[in-house]
């Protein structure tokens, strides 16, 4: 990972983990920005849920967006630009419910995307039912470089509206990204990109009912996406039709 600067201002090269962007990005910012930036993005996504009366994990994106196309150049990013897409995602509980309903609201069988992704979700699958502590495994390269379960075959994400953090941060502002890799894909280094992940943890925390919460802790369990669809074929039973 390498930081440059150039007339529009820093920006990050090469980021592959998105926890080393976070711990870089809250370096930025003194500890009075980031809580200020944080108080200021979840009372912002409160309104905007409320006034509109959609769900808070939708108006959380709303704010994200704004924040994206007022303070950072426009991305370069666009439909069947797929290279981020090519690496790990983590994200909450939160996040996987704003996807699966997306999912449900278009048709999408997620019977199918497990099985275009059979490898990898199987690689996974295998890892869990060894009995070896999940805590301890690098969940990002066993993924890496394998497409992600859902990408449709234009390249296109299927549930683009509902797509997690994770993949929000990963864009590109000065040129379009060349490499599966991601050596060339960029961050715009915004506040809001360092409080965001705290905002989502919060907002789970407060749509978990008050009996199964416990002691907010500044996040929440983040698992890849292919083990988050284990979790919803074991509970589903995979092969019924959704
Ligand atoms: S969820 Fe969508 S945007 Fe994110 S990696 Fe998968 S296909 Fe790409």
């Amino acid at each position: 990972m390498t930081l440059y600067s150039d007339h529009i201002g820093a920006f990050i090269q090469g980021v592959t983990d998105p926890e080393e962007l976070r711990q870089f990005i809250k370096q930025k910012f003194s500890e009075a920005e980031i809580q200020f930036a944080y108080e200021k993005m979840l009372a912002d996504t409160k309104t905007v849920a409320k006034a509109e009366k959609i769900p808070l994990l939708k108006a959380f994106w709303k704010v994200l967006d704004h924040a994206y196309s007022t303070k950072a150049p426009p991305m370069t990013c666009g439909k069947g630009c797929s290279h981020c897409c090519y690496t790990g995602v983590a994200h909450t509980q939160l996040e996987w419910d704003g996807m699966m309903n997306n999912a449900r609201d278009k048709g999408i069988n997620l019977n199918e995307v497990i099985e275009k992704s059979e490898k990898t979700v199987r690689k996974v699958a295998k890892t869990l039912e060894s009995g070896i502590d999940p805590e301890t495994v690098d969940w990002y390269h066993m993924v890496v470089n394998q497409r992600c379960p859902f990408l449709d075959e234009d390249e296109a994400c299927m549930i683009h509206e509902d797509r997690p953090l994770d993949c929000r941060l990963m864009v590109a502002f000065r040129e379009v990204c060349a490499s599966k890799n991601l050596e060339h894909a960029q961050r715009g280094v915004l506040i809001e990109e360092a409080v965001a992940p705290t905002v989502i943890a919060r907002l789970q925390y407060e749509t978990t009912p008050k009996i199964r919460r416990r002691k907010f802790t500044g996040s929440q369990k983040l698992r890849i996406i292919q083990r988050w669809l284990l979790t919803w074929k074991n509970k589903k039973g995979g092969k019924k039709k959704r």
